[in-house]
Formats: C-alpha cells, structure tokens, sequence
C-alpha cells in the first residue's frame, strides 16, 4: 500500500491539506475534498484521450491548481512534466520536444495572450488548456483551447497507476551539462515521501510553509508530497515573498519549512518575526550551506536547522542531518543516508577509506532507472555493482557523515592539484566584506587550470583584490589563493536560486571583453 501517488494521499478526510493565502473565499482545502477535486480532473483529462504515458506539461506558478493536474495526472497513468512558468519562447520550446509534451496547461488568459507557453506548445503540436481555479463553478477548470495532437483521440476509460509506472519527468538543473531528462516512477517518488517523512517525523499535526517552486523536485517532493504522504498540511503562496513569508507563517500556524540558502540568506537580512512562531525545524538543501548562515538561522529563529542532500535522479532526498532526539546536527556536513544506501567510491568503482574523498554514489528504491532517450549518460550513470554516481565528489567524516568537497566536474584541477570550489567559497564569505562569493575555473596556459572568483560586495564595502587574497592565504594553501579576481554586482542563479559556476565563468569571462 501506498506505492502510488494515488495511494499515497492519506491524510484524514475533515484535515485541511492546503492552503492557499491568496484565495480568501476557500482558504481551506480538506484532503476530502482535494481527492474529490483530483479524481474530477483526471476525469477531464481523461476525456480528451489523456492515457498511460501521455506527457502533460503544467507551466504554472504554484497553486491549488498545479496541485490538483499534477496528481490527476499521475493518478491517470499520464507523465507530469512541470515547467517554470517564467521560461522564454526557447527555453519552453525546448522541454516541450524535448518530452513530447500532449498538452500544455498554461494560467488562464495565457492563450488569449500567446504567452511563451502557448506559442511553444502550438509550434510541436501539444493541446493547450488553460488550468485555473474557477470561483463560481467552486472547481479547477481544465479550458482546452486547442486539442493539437489529441484531436480526434477516444475518450479514455479512468485508470488506476501502478508503482513502475512514470509519473514524473523533470529535467536537470544544467549545472554542469546540458540538462537531462528524468524519469520517476511511482515507485521512486513513494519512496522518496517515505523517506522524508521518517527523517522528520512528519504528522498530521505539521503544516509546511511551501515557498520552493513545484517545478523542482525540493519543493514537490519535500514541500508537497510528503506533507500528503504524512496526512499533514501546506500553506501554498504562489511564490516566496520575503516581505509575506513570515506573516503568512504565522497568520495559517505553520511549523516547518524547507529552501535553499539564498532564500534562508534573504530572510536573514529582514527582521525576524515578533513574537517568533514554534518552528518544529528549518531545512536546507540542494545548494551548500554555510556554516555561517547554519548558526545565523538557529540563533535568530530558535530552530534546529537540518542540511539535506538532493537531486533531480534520486527523486530528491538522499541524506539528511538529524532531528535533535534522533542524533546531532554537523554544520557543513549533509548528514547521514535516509533509507538510501551511500558509498564514496574511487575512479575504478571501489569503496575508499573512511574519511578519503571521492565520488558519492547511491542505491535505493527511489533512484530513477536511467536517462530518458540518452544512452551515452546512462552508459556511465550506475557502477558495475549498481550504485549510481551522483557527480558529486565528497567523503564520511568519522561518524559516517556525508561531506560534499565540490561537483567533479567543477573541481579546479591546477596541475593535478584539485582544488574544491565549495571550501573556497566559504572561506570567501567569511570575510565581513563579501556578500557573496563563487570560486570557479579559468583556462592557464601553465597550470591547465587556475583559480577564479567573482565577488559580490556588501553594499558600501571597500575590498580590494591584493586584501581578498591575503585573506584567502591566511587560511588556505597557498595554491588556492585566487589567481583572477572579478568583483560583480549581481550573481547569476537558477530559478531555485542554485549557483552555475559554469555560467558564473562565462558571465565573467565575457562582462571583462
Ligand atoms: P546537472 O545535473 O544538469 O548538472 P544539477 O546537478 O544542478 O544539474 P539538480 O538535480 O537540481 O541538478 O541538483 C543536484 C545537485 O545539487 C547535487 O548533485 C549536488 O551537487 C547539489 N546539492 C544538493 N544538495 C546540496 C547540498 N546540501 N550541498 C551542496 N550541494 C548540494
Ligand atoms: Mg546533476
């Protein structure tokens, strides 16, 4: 039981499982009637010949109604494809080829509009359906403005998933290479939401604050299906708003949230809410945090704060930093494996010693089966004996915890001498100066490769290059003092507000000419 995403909504029917602020006239959704609201849905889709396999595509914000066509979706065998709404023509392009999307479900007037979307959609042939909640009909409409390819397709009977079927596609961020495309089965994701929910303990009596986008694996997995699985609930804006965050936290009672570290960094430099809500924990996860801003959150919010480790292949969660009754909390680490098996393996495959780096590999019921339509990155996606290789360089410290030195492929390699960008990093932003800092490789007709960083300052802050430097060699080896030094006023960043070194380099690289 419970291998589904159908089987697996289990909170009791009178508990509230959403909440949406912005909706006044039905704050409220019981998981009664949120079933009740799915199962009308996926008859809609069914309707115009959505069946087993067919990829919807949902591009938009956070909302009841992305909630409700992602679940009727899955619930109907079909592959949710979430998009981030705020993607240009090329990009939404992009991922609707890239997996064939049957229909795109866009905001309402987005058609009206020939929203980016909508122009995507038309161009490959996918139907277009505006998905909204309709006020006066009390229910999520599903407005098929165009049937594209599903024209003159059958109605299809109502159907029931299974645990190998794909529910989810997602690509990866891009990171390091060109993002991939990711299948989820029931199965994976299930057990993703039970992982999370033992990690944390996760009742019905737990309200998150959801503010990561669903277009991710974090803020779906963690912030939404999870909370299901656990019969909990969801305050759901449809975006995070540093201003709103902490009324909104308080005004609906919840007593968790989980986001990446710029978004625990923004409502850091805004004053903590007065009084301070019962925060049960605060969660970190998909980029570094440092240190610094691990205390910084536990002293201003009187909160645990517990650093986990994701990606997009493992359904997201694969380890964790503990509740404080089940074990301590080590900033700078990401915990210990959560009903997923970790190995830091060497180059030929093999386990090495307890503290030695190497590549983070894992197993478990969660890991996607492989690359949709990419043999060459399944090729060397698993190990001979199975375990899949996360990209991610790293090793155990002496009670088992994992600690990530940086992605294989953005290791600085000067000479031989691999250089983690991630201990630069945080080095960099330790000096009262630095708001924000990104260290990353540059081309060295010497070394192959040197060391770089661009460098935001905080505002009204003087540092110069020879002092950041000097900074740097007080407290690291002399080789990973910074070569280059670029001072920028703005960062690039993903849309969940991850770092692309990659871009970074390139964005630098270009603005000097
Ligand atoms: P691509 O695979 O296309 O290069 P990506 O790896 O950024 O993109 P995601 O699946 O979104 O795509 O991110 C997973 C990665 O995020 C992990 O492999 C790891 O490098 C990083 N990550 C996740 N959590 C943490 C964390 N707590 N600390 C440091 N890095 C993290
Ligand atoms: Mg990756």
């Amino acid at each position: 039981a419970g291998l589904t995403l159908q089987s697996a909504v289990q909170g009791a029917p009178a508990d509230v499982a959403v909440i949406v602020p912005s909706r006044p006239q039905a704050l409220a959704v019981t998981y009664k009637d949120l079933v009740a609201e799915v199962a009308a849905f996926q008859q809609k889709l069914a309707a115009i010949g959505i069946a087993k396999g067919s990829p919807v595509s949902i591009a938009t914000v956070n909302s009841y109604e992305f909630i409700v066509s992602f679940l009727a979706a899955a619930w109907q065998r079909a592959v949710a494809a979430p998009l981030n709404p705020a993607y240009k023509q090329d990009e939404f392009e992009f991922y609707i080829d890239d997996v064939k999307s049957a229909i795109v479900l866009v905001p309402r007037g987005a058609y009206a509009a020939q929203s980016p979307a909508v122009k995507a959609a038309q161009k490959f042939n996918a139907a277009v359906a505006e998905c909204y909640w309709d006020a006066a009909k009390n229910e999520v409409a599903l407005d098929v403005k165009e049937l594209g390819q599903l024209q003159g397709k059958p109605a299809q009977p109502f159907l029931t998933p299974e645990p190998e079927d794909i529910a989810l596609v997602l690509h990866t961020s891009g990171t390091t290479s060109r993002p991939k495309v990711v299948p989820l089965s029931h199965r994976n994701l299930t057990r993703t939401m039970r992982n999370i929910q033992q990690t944390y303990q996760l009742t019905p009596a737990d309200r998150t604050m959801l503010v990561m986008p669903l277009f991710h694996v974090h803020g779906l997995l963690c912030g939404l299906l999870a909370p299901l699985l656990s019969g909990g609930s969801m305050v759901v804006p449809s975006k995070f708003s540093a201003t709103d965050f902490w009324p909104d936290f308080a005004a609906h009672r919840a007593n968790w949230y989980t986001a990446v570290p710029t978004i625990h960094q923004i409502l850091l430099k805004n004053p903590a809410p007065s009084p301070l809500p019962s925060i049960r924990f605060i969660r970190s996860c998909s980029s570094p945090l440092s240190p610094t801003v691990f205390h910084a959150l536990e002293s201003t919010y009187h909160a645990p704060v517990l650093e986990a480790y994701a990606m997009t292949e493992a359904a997201h969660q694969m380890t964790s930093n503990p509740l404080p009754s089940v074990g301590k909390r080590k900033p700078g680490t990401v915990g210990l494996g959560q009903g997923v098996e970790v190995v830091i393996l060497n180059d030929a495959g093999d386990p090495v010693p307890q503290g030695s780096e190497g590549e983070i590999c894992i197993k478990g019921e969660n890991v996607t089966m492989g690359y949709l339509n990419n043999p060459d990155a399944n090729a060397t996606a698993f190990t001979a004996s199975g375990y899949f290789r996360t990209g991610d360089q790293g090793k155990k410290d002496e009670d088992g915890y994992v600690v990530i030195t940086g992605r294989i492929k953005e290791l600085i390699n000067k000479g031989g001498e691999k250089i983690s960008p991630i201990e630069l990093d945080n080095v960099l932003a330790r000096h009262p100066a630095v708001a924000e800092a990104v260290s990353f490789a540059i081309p060295d007709e010497m070394y192959g490769q040197e060391v770089a960083v661009a460098v935001v300052k905080k505002p009204g802050a003087k540092l110069g290059e020879d002092e950041l430097r000097a900074w740097v060699g007080e407290k690291l080896a002399k080789f990973k003092v910074p070569k280059k030094v670029y001072f920028t006023d703005v960062m690039p960043k993903t849309a969940t507000g991850k770092i692309q070194r990659r871009i970074v380099a390139e964005t630098m690289q270009k603005q000097e000419g």
